[in-house]
């Protein structure tokens, strides 16, 4: 089953504490595509200009992610400029420019329209709603935000949650949006507000699930070394919504499992810069770290038993 994605295609420059890249790919539609499409074919709506490198496209195009959603006008592509503390769960935007993704208004492929699976990344909840309203019957729409939206276009959000089944945001954003202080508390406000599963993704804390009737916690792949942060939460929801749509089907148990893949291949982008790991990675990775990472948390499991 297909998965279709609106979001940003881009450039990122990343400065950290201890190093940083400059004009690297990025955007939040391409670590969710670089991520699903190791479960399932996925197709991207996007905007870039006319200085967006064909190497760029090809590394899309080898993976067999689908770029006939992705139009080409004229002036400069999507940048960012993040800078991360010490901390690596704070950064700061330097700049932003949206560039020619400013006023694109997408109409989507035929095919795009009968997509099963939906995921509407961190861009404005009225062009969340205007892509949302082109897709006849999707199976699973998730969505996510951030504290711009939240702040300046609460309205659209608040129109858009009860149209979605699952919205991604991280702690702080959480908290925002629902006024709690107490996460339990936040994310439980914000399932009242529509969606019917809400992960706040907790950095190098790990990801909670909430849905209707239940709480699930999964930890963060514990890293000696995080090189740079960015784009974890899109990949997270790309290796999430793959796992969803390779399934075909939602329940509680495939829901967790699909938590868990997204942790996996979150934990691994972050230990390079822009989508590097990403485009290296294997099956075979993916694989062990998931058994890896069920064992992480197996009180049960010892390596020296023979049980
Ligand atoms: P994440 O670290 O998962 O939040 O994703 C970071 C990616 O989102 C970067 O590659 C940026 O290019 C992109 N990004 C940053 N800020 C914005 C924004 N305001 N709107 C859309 N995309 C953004």
């Amino acid at each position: 089953m297909s998965i279709v994605v609106v979001g940003t295609i881009g450039y990122d420059t990343i400065d950290t504490q201890h190093g940083g890249v400059a004009e690297a790919l990025g955007g939040s539609a391409s670590f969710f595509a670089l991520a699903a499409r190791f479960f399932a074919p996925v197709s991207i709506v996007a905007a870039v200009g006319s200085d967006f490198k064909g190497e760029h496209r090809r590394l899309f195009e080898e993976r067999s992610i689908d770029l006939r959603g992705m139009i080409v006008r004229d002036g400069p592509t999507f940048r960012w400029h993040g800078r991360y503390h010490e901390d690596m769960n704070i950064r700061d935007t330097v700049s932003l420019a949206l560039n020619v993704f400013a006023d694109f208004t997408p109409d989507l492929l035929a095919d795009q329209r009968r997509s099963d699976y939906v995921f509407l990344a961190n861009i404005s909840p009225d062009l969340q709603t205007h892509v949302l309203g082109q897709v006849t019957s999707p199976k699973v729409v998730a969505a996510d935000t951030m504290n711009h939206w939240i702040v300046n276009e609460r309205p659209g959000l608040m129109k858009l949650l009860p149209r979605i089944d699952i919205l991604t945001l991280n702690d702080e954003e959480a908290r925002l949006l629902s006024g709690e202080h107490n996460l339990v508390k936040a994310g439980r406000a914000v399932l009242k507000m529509g969606p019917d599963t809400v992960l706040v993704k907790r950095g190098e804390y790990g990801v909670l699930q909430f849905s209707q009737d239940s709480l699930f916690a999964v930890p963060a792949w514990p890293l000696e070394d995080v090189v740079d942060p960015t784009g974890a939460g899109d990949t997270f929801a790309g290796a999430f919504m793959g796992y969803l749509a390779r399934h075909g089907r939602v329940n509680e148990s495939i829901l967790r499992t699909a938590v868990v893949y997204g942790s996996v291949m979150g934990s691994f982008v972050v230990e390079t810069f822009s989508v590097d790991r990403l485009t290296s990675l294997t099956w075979d990775d993916v694989e062990r770290r998931y058994r890896a990472f069920l064992e992480l948390t197996d009180s049960h499991h010892s390596r020296w038993t023979s049980q």
